[in-house]
This record gives structure tokens, C-alpha cells and sequence, in this order.
């Protein structure tokens, strides 16, 4: 068994993103763009333009589709998944690291993707899957934002980081993995951010600490020590994350 983490090197806790970041694709976005009315790019750039939030675009957007269930799942099981998520989630687990998935996406999606690619537990159970809701009814679906009823001052479909309020718990390092624009509130909330892609452009342009990453091995890479044993050194100074496996590391 191993032993209770150090209090000076407390065990952190993840976050991410799920779709272009778990998903090599955004699943809502595929939908959308072979089975909805192509209105649906009009919501869109309402959304991109600031003019309103994620939730009342999904809301709106998701009414247009004209589907099956079939249909949907033929879309939904053709979906490429970061090869490196499945061995990295494992690892987490055996390490005893907390690993939620925070989604503006839909959980009938993300439980359908990563049952099959063999992910299964506390991600599929929904214990640490914080995401849109979704039904299919017919040749329509049905959305609800179950996290939460009230709309956040974001507007978001899913409040990233209200979620990450909500369970991080105390004196625990947070860390935040995503690639999009969505991602852009939950920044605030996390310790250490690995971005990509439009989330990456707008750390940098914002200013903001951030590691760039392109899969999950390369997250895994920063994350374990020699050792074996993962750690997070906090730094004040917004420094990179570093990884130390015996005395906490002096900040200059
Ligand atoms: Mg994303
Ligand atoms: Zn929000």
C-alpha cells in the first residue's frame, strides 16, 4: 500500500476538458455538422462573438438536429480518442489522483467514447463526469445543464470552474487540462494548466502560465517524477510545473 501523501506535497487533483482534448474531435461539433440544419453555424457565431454563452447556444443549436439514435451512435463510435488517455487515466488511478472530466459536451457522448475505448469506473458512473445532459427522443434530443440549473455569469452550459470550486477540496493543487475556448474561464481556478490549440493562443496572449501539450503522454511525461512517485511543487511565481519527490522546492 502506499502511503498517505505528504501534507507538503498534498495529492492534486485534475480537471479536463473532454471534447479536442480527451476526443481528438469536438463531438458536438460533428453532430452538428452532419446531422443538424446548418443554421446552426449563425449560433455559433453569436457564441464566438460574445453575445451569448454557451448554454443558450448549445440549446439552440442541439434543437436542430434531425436524427436517430442509430445515426447518432454510427457518428459517436467514429470518434478518435487521444491514444495516450486510456494508459494515462489508469495511471492516475493507481496513483491515487482524482481525475474529473468538465464538459460543455453531452454525457450520453462522452460515457458512449470512452466506454469504447475501455475506460470505465467513476468516469461512467458519472461520480466525476461534470457535462451536459442528453436524451434522444425520436429523431430529436432533449438537453438539460445539470451543473448548474442557475446559469453561471459566463452563461456556460457547464461552469468549469464552479465545478472545480465545488471539488477540489481544500490545499490541493488543481490542475487544468484543455484546448478551447470554453476552457478560458476555468484558467483562473488551477495551479498548473496544460493548453493546446485555441486555449494555448489565448493563455499567451492573456498572459498566463500554461504548458503546452499535444497528447496525454506528454502530460503524463511532466507529471512523473524519476521516481515514479507524483508530486506538484507549487510555485508562486506561476512558474511551470515541476515534479519533486522529497523536499519542497525553494522558489527564487
Ligand atoms: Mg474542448
Ligand atoms: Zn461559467
Amino acid at each position: 500500500m502506499r502511503s498517505r501523501p505528504d501534507t507538503r506535497h498534498p495529492t492534486p487533483v485534475i480537471f479536463s476538458d473532454f471534447d479536442g482534448t480527451i476526443a481528438q474531435v469536438d463531438v458536438t461539433d460533428v453532430i452538428l455538422s452532419e446531422l443538424a440544419d446548418p443554421a446552426w453555424h449563425e449560433v455559433e457565431e453569436e457564441w464566438v462573438q460574445g453575445r451569448i454563452g454557451s448554454r443558450e447556444c448549445l440549446k439552440r443549436q442541439m434543437a436542430m438536429v434531425d436524427a436517430s439514435a442509430k445515426q447518432l451512435d454510427a457518428l459517436i463510435d467514429a470518434v478518435p480518442l487521444d491514444p495516450h488517455f486510456g494508459e494515462f487515466h489508469a495511471l492516475m488511478r493507481e496513483h491515487g489522483i482524482p481525475f474529473y472530466v468538465v464538459s460543455d459536451g453531452f454525457d450520453y457522448v462522452i460515457r458512449r467514447v470512452l466506454r469504447n475505448c475501455g475506460v470505465d469506473g467513476d468516469l461512467l458512473n458519472g461520480s466525476h463526469l461534470f457535462s451536459s445532459a442528453m436524451q434522444v427522443r425520436g429523431r430529436s434530443v432533449e438537453v438539460d445543464f445539470p451543473h448548474w440549473p442557475e446559469v453561471c455569469i459566463h452563461g456556460c452550459a457547464t461552469c468549469k470552474p464552479e465545478v472545480m470550486r465545488r471539488v477540489r477540496g481544500q490545499n490541493r493543487p488543481v490542475i487544468f487540462i484543455g484546448d478551447g475556448l470554453s476552457d478560458r474561464f476555468a484558467v483562473g481556478e488551477a495551479d498548473v494548466v496544460f493548453a493546446r490549440d485555441k486555449l494555448l493562443a489565448y493563455c499567451q496572449e492573456h498572459g498566463l502560465a500554461c504548458t503546452p501539450f499535444e497528447t496525454f503522454g506528454e502530460v503524463e511525461k511532466q507529471l512523473l517524477a524519476v521516481s515514479g512517485q507524483l508530486s506538484v511543487a507549487m510555485s508562486t511565481d506561476d512558474g511551470p510545473l515541476t515534479t519533486d519527490h522529497e523536499q519542497p522546492r525553494s522558489t527564487h
